[in-house]
Order: structure tokens, then C-alpha cells, then sequence
């Protein structure tokens, strides 16, 4: 086991009445690279809720300075956006939203049982979280097999597969799906990494990790050794340390609480800022950051 790698258990958060896997942020790690949130939700999840509405319905509400990622194991969702947007997401696509100075989206679960997926975000850099909104759908995506394993390229480069997903931060976003036995993928040795089992046990330097935990893994590595011994899905996120402190309120990624105080106040006032989203979901109100007193 290389000494510095880290276990991280993720705690449970409640979205939208559905408990997800948060393993990112963490009190003492808020990127990993420029991800900065990572939740895995429905993974072996009973439907939550009475039954009538299975989890991960989210109704319109804002987001600022980062791109979301969107990525489904089963079920499907529809995505709605104040660019005008109107796009199904099934597994094995991925759905990315720029929020720049502000976009607002919904996200409506399609399913009749509760969705398996994850929501990754993205902080963006100074040099473009300032900028214009925007959406890409990719139906399909790159993929390369190292092994036992079977890689989806979501965001960036992996071994000869490299997808066309915007990326304002050199980093990388894959999906593995291994079998029994061993895999060796090569990696950035620039980057840190995080691994993020989505099914089963995955096997790093030894040592098991399954779903509601992850592996911070610091830069210096160009190889990731992985052992499965039955099937098991994860997914790998990296990139070059984010250089920028962010400060993370509620669903704004930003640097200063003036931010979030102004995008807060800009939301619940329905500001054109953030534009209209052609959703029959009822609007969620902003909370309001009160307990920021200072900037950071
Ligand atoms: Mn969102």
C-alpha cells in the first residue's frame, strides 16, 4: 500500500429523499483535482420514500462555477435547463453542465424504481468560471480495455482514449468495469486521484475497498495495479491539484461568501440570471448564507 494513499469513508447525505454516498468533500479534503463533489446514490439503495415517487427528483435550483457530471449505472433521467434544454440521460452517457456566472437546471428520475448513478461536480477554474453557461450531451462515449478492465472515458484521457468532454482543468473521469483478476492502468503522475466503487470490491496495493468508501491516491503514481475477484465497478477521478481555495455553499462553487450571498439573493429573487427552467418540479429556494461571515 503506498503510505500516503488515504481511505475515505463517505457519509450519508439526504438529496432529494434519497440517501447518497458523499465521498467528496471531506472535512479534510475538498478536491481531488478539480472534482470537488462526488455522490453515488441507489447502488443496492431500496427505493426511498413512500413509493410513490422514487428518489432523485430535484426540482429547479441554481448552480455557479461548476460543471456538473452526470453518470448513470441504471435507470434514466431528464435533464432540464434555463439554456432551453431538454435532454433524457440513459446509462453509458453522460450529461455535463457548465454553470459559469449561473445556470439553473431539474433533474427528473424516468425510472420506476430508484435511479443507480453518480453526481460528480467540477470546480472551474478563475479563468472561466466567470463565463457563459452551457450543456453538451455525449451519447457516446471512448472506451479501452487495460486487463480484466474495461474503461469508459467520461472526461479527459485514458491510456489511446481520450473523450471530448469539456474540461476547463487538465483531469481525467473514467468509469471501469472489471472483471476477476488483475488490471494495471496507466495513470498521470501529475495528477492525485480518487477511487470510487459504484459496484463490489476493488482491490488497491492490497487492500479492499467497496461501495461507501473511496481512495485518495497523491500524485507520483504513473500505474494504478487493480484486483477484482468477482466483477465490480468504480470509478476513477484525478487531475492536477486545484490550485484555488473554493468556497462550496450549498449548490454554488465560488471564493467568497459576498458570492454566494449575491447568487442566493439572485435565485430567490428570480433573477434573469439565472434564467427559467421548463420544469413542472416546484422551484427549490435558496438557503441563505447567514453563517458566513468573512471571506476565505
Ligand atoms: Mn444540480
Amino acid at each position: 500500500m503506498d503510505a500516503a494513499a488515504e481511505l475515505i469513508e463517505s457519509h450519508v447525505a439526504d438529496v432529494g429523499g434519497m440517501p447518497v454516498e458523499r465521498s467528496l468533500p471531506q472535512r479534510g479534503r475538498r478536491t481531488v483535482g478539480p472534482w470537488c463533489f462526488v455522490d453515488h446514490y441507489g447502488g443496492g439503495t431500496p427505493t426511498a420514500g413512500n413509493g410513490e415517487s422514487p428518489g432523485m427528483s430535484i426540482g429547479p435550483h441554481p448552480h455557479i462555477g461548476l460543471h456538473t457530471v452526470t453518470w448513470l449505472l441504471s435507470g434514466e433521467m431528464l435533464h432540464h435547463d434555463s439554456l432551453g434544454t431538454e435532454q433524457p440521460l440513459r446509462p453509458g452517457q453522460l450529461n455535463l453542465m457548465t454553470a459559469g456566472r449561473g445556470i439553473a437546471h431539474a433533474e427528473e428520475n424516468r425510472s420506476r424504481r430508484a435511479v443507480h448513478g453518480l453526481q460528480l461536480w467540477v470546480a472551474m477554474p478563475e479563468a472561466t468560471r466567470h463565463g457563459e453557461p452551457a450543456f453538451e450531451h455525449h451519447a457516446e462515449l471512448p472506451a479501452v480495455t487495460f486487463g480484466q478492465a474495461s474503461a469508459t472515458v467520461l472526461v479527459g484521457t485514458l491510456g489511446d482514449a481520450t473523450s471530448t468532454a469539456r474540461h476547463d482543468s487538465p483531469s481525467i473521469g473514467a468509469d471501469l468495469q472489471l472483471r476477476a483478476g488483475e488490471s494495471v492502468l496507466p495513470l498521470d503522475p501529475s495528477f492525485e486521484h480518487i477511487i470510487v466503487p459504484a459496484e463490489g470490491t476493488i482491490v488497491v496495493d492490497g487492500r479492499p475497498i467497496s461501495t461507501g468508501q473511496a481512495l485518495y491516491l497523491p500524485p507520483g503514481r504513473s500505474e494504478l495495479p487493480l484486483q477484482a475477484n468477482d466483477a465490480a465497478r468504480t470509478l476513477l477521478l484525478g487531475g492536477t491539484p486545484f490550485g484555488e481555495k473554493v468556497l462550496m455553499f450549498w449548490n454554488y462553487v465560488a471564493r467568497s461568501a459576498e458570492e454566494v450571498a449575491e447568487a442566493a439573493d439572485d435565485w430567490n429573487n428570480e433573477s434573469a440570471r439565472f434564467g427559467v427552467v421548463g420544469s413542472a418540479l416546484p422551484r427549490i429556494p435558496s438557503p441563505l448564507p447567514t453563517w458566513l461571515h468573512h471571506t476565505t
